[in-house]
């Protein structure tokens, strides 16, 4: 699939997630076997690890088609961004979709300020930057989505790899944000950042 098949391939799941109309058939044993020998998915997902949030089911997939990495916040951390450089240059992944969500804890944790102990601290220092980019006074909401714009600038400027693969048009990073009560997936317009 080229990078528009993909991102009109997810679009599509999607629609079928926000209509109770799941439709993917490869969650079964065929599959599995199928995929033993190796991966190709066809996107990247750095979501946050909510439970309301699941890539698989809001794009309509199946195994082996999402290489989904997910870490409070959906940061991008040494760790984090190692794996998607993974799925970028050893399964040639072209398309890297970072999905902020409605109502993200870890963004509300990060606004609200305070003293988490170090490991969440470490964390929700990640998103200070798209807090520091807006005005005071700004929504988590507006924090969501600004995290998932700076993020995915992130990734290519702490990445040489995807830096790389982007430059040479063999991946393109989508923001994106999930809607917990419809489901709905907006990829959001990178240069309304
Ligand atoms: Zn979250």
């Amino acid at each position: 699939m080229t990078i528009s098949e993909i991102i009109e391939r997810l679009q599509a799941g999607n629609a079928n997630f926000v209509k109770d109309k799941l439709a993917s058939e490869n969650n079964n044993s065929e599959r599995r076997e199928i995929l033993v020998g190796g991966q190709q998915p066809f996107a990247i997902v750095l979501s946050c690890a909510d439970s309301r949030v699941v890539p698989e089911l809001a794009f309509d997939t199946g195994l082996g088609e999402l290489f989904v990495v997910r870490v409070a916040g959906n940061v991008a951390n040494t760790s984090s961004i190692a794996s998607m450089e993974y799925a970028v240059a050893h399964l040639g992944t072209s398309v890297l979709v970072v999905l902020g969500h409605q109502s993200c804890g870890a963004v509300t944790a990060a606004v609200g300020g305070g003293d988490h102990g170090d490991n969440l601290n470490h964390l929700l220092a990640h998103i200070g930057p798209a807090m520091h980019d807006l005005p005071e006074g700004a929504s988590v909401d507006e924090v969501i989505r600004k995290n998932a714009y700076l993020t995915a600038d992130e990734l290519v400027q702490r990445s040489s790899i995807i830096a790389e693969a982007v430059k040479t048009d063999k991946l393109k990073i989508v923001p994106a944000y999930y809607y917990l009560d419809s489901g709905e997936v907006e990829f959001l317009n990178k240069s309304s950042a």
